[in-house]
């Protein structure tokens, strides 16, 4: 029941000489006593702007050492942080801005060649009426913004005065959009510290480890599983860029000697196929996470022996459950590490449900509901999607299939929105995609369902090949005959290089269907 300000005092004040923050092209290498004091300075900064209890602060901004501290000074201002990712333009800046009424973003002055000021300009005060301060990372001064250092303070003192409870929202967090526009959670202190406490204890993280985390800080993946987890463990947060590289992945954690490492399947699909992947000595790992979409069978295998990371576990969540409900842990048996998401965190209930509601028997497939602390107040502003979301009885409606077994364990089956029925049968993608992933040349499959007039729903699978492959379209059907049902045999096939991605690093099924739909028609 604590704040996510007293979790930071308490680490530093248990280890103040352990490293907090490591961020390779900045500089940066701070303990958790010198974090600690950052955070103070820019929190007492903040609310020297005049900020009360419970304003939005935004950020827009990659992953870069003024995150964490924004992150760790709002909640100890007792402010509320709105994560905007970097990829948004204009309108949808100005959207997230005036829905939220931020009265104060942090930015980044440029990025991947797009200058953040002059979309700021673009959109135009008279059009953004709450925001009153804007301030830039880095040192240098831009014209219409503060550099971020002048929001450090030495009247700490200031924050004496504030009262913050583990029940305020403290951060507003968006979902990754893969099935739509994405939705602002609103998560409290006690939703995403609990959680982040969780997520590390699984793979037993403590003030010895080091965690890489490439995944973005605008998302739960990389504020409450990556941050969080560290500041209620003592691990070392360790940032290796801006956005995900795979290269640097790989340098950072050979140079830093990191010992766990997160990502999304995508991620560690990318890192294992790098060329230089050879080149790295990646021994230092031990564990980490997969998570955020399918995880792939043979790419945990992949991961545990070609990584080190023989501790590695999958975790299961949403933005709107802080995130995750299921995880498994650094001893479940390997065949259930790979194969399902584990057991029901602690302190959090499920129920598998059918389409009349009804709880299903155990090993039966079903909508995942989950119940406890996580879940979230609310999607702010937006009364009724949130009560489409959670029912009366405080049950979170997730939108996923999954089906647990005697022994608690979860296997998701994919999204509700993602199952095909062709020609009356109930397919799930995912039993697909694992089956074509056992083909030697394939690295990454996607499968999914594009309306048809006789079938109903005719499948498609788009699938990208190892380099110098010699794999046709053709041949993908022949390579399922007798090895999968007849009806769940993909009938179009696509090579690609690539997939539409959010910048969450998810797959966007719903771009690959509109655009299949075009093409055919
Ligand atoms: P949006 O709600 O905006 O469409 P999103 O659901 O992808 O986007 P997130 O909250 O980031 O936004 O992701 C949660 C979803 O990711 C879950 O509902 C689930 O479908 C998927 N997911 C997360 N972890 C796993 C996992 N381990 N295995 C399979 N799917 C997962
Ligand atoms: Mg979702």
């Amino acid at each position: 029941d604590l704040t996510i300000g007293q979790a930071l005092d308490n680490i530093a004040e248990r280890y103040p000489d352990r490293l907090a923050l490591i961020v390779r092209d900045k500089d940066v290498c701070w303990t958790w006593a010198e974090l600690k004091a950052r955070v103070d300075a820019v929190a007492a900064g903040l609310l020297e702007l005049g900020l009360k209890h419970g304003d939005r602060v935004g950020i827009w901004a990659p992953n870069c050492p003024e995150w964490a501290l924004t992150q760790f000074a709002t909640a100890k201002a007792g402010l509320i942080l709105v994560s905007i990712n970097p990829a948004y333009r204009a309108s949808e800046l100005e959207y997230a801005l005036n829905k939220v009424e931020c009265a104060a973003l942090i930015t980044i002055p440029a990025f991947k060649g797009t200058n953040f000021l002059d979309m700021l300009h673009e959109i135009g005060a008279e059009q953004l009426p709450t925001l009153k301060h804007i301030f830039t990372t880095g040192s240098q001064q831009y014209e219409g913004s503060t550099p971020f250092h002048k929001l450090y303070s030495d009247k700490i003192n200031i924050l004496n005065d504030i009262q913050i409870y583990p029940d305020d929202p403290v951060n507003i967090q968006f979902t990754s959009g893969t099935t739509g526009a994405p939705k602002g959670a609103t998560l409290s202190h006690r939703n995403i510290l609990n959680n982040g406490y969780f997520v590390g204890r699984c793979i037993r993280l403590g003030v010895d480890d080091k965690l890489c985390i490439p995944v973005p800080l605008y998302h739960c993946f990389g504020m409450v599983m990556s941050n969080l987890a560290c500041v209620t463990s003592g691990a070392a947060m360790v940032y290796p860029g801006e956005s995900f590289d795979a290269l640097a992945v790989l340098q950072t954690v050979e140079a830093e000697r990191c010992t766990a490492l997160q990502g999304v399947p995508t991620m560690f699909i990318a890192e294992l196929n790098h060329p230089q992947f050879n080149d790295f000595d990646l021994s230092s790992l031990r564990t980490g996470i997969m998570a955020g979409a399918n995880c792939p069978i043979t790419v945990m295998k992949s991961v545990m022996e070609r990584m080190h990371m023989k501790d590695i576990t999958i975790a299961y969540g949403m933005t709107e459950t802080s995130p995750v409900s299921f995880q498994s842990e650094v001893d479940t048996p390997i065949e259930q590490r790979v194969s399902t998401v584990g057991r029901i965190q602690p302190h959090l209930e499920v129920k598998i449900i059918d389409d009349s509601g009804e709880i299903v028997p155990r090993g039966k497939r079903g909508e995942i509901c989950t119940r406890g602390y996580s879940v979230m107040l609310g999607y702010w502003g937006d009364k009724k999607r949130t009560e489409e979301a959670i029912d009366h009885e405080g049950w979170m409606h997730t939108g996923d299939l999954g089906e647990i077994d005697q022994e608690g364990y979860c296997r998701i089956v994919g999204r509700l929105k993602d199952m095909v029925i062709r020609g009356g049968e109930n397919i799930y993608p995912r039993e697909i995609e694992e089956y074509l992933l056992t083909h030697s040349e394939i690295i990454e499959a996607q499968v999914f369902g594009i309306p048809d007039e006789q079938y109903g729903e005719e499948l498609v699978a788009w699938i990208r090949l190892k380099e110098g492959a010699r794999t046709r379209p053709e041949d993908i059907p022949e390579f399922c005959r007798g090895q999968i049902a007849h009806f769940k045999i993909p009938r179009i096939i696509r090579i690609v290089d690539e997939f539409p991605m959010t910048v969450t690093g998810k797959i966007r099924k719903v771009e690959m269907r509109s655009m299949m739909i075009t093409e055919i028609n």
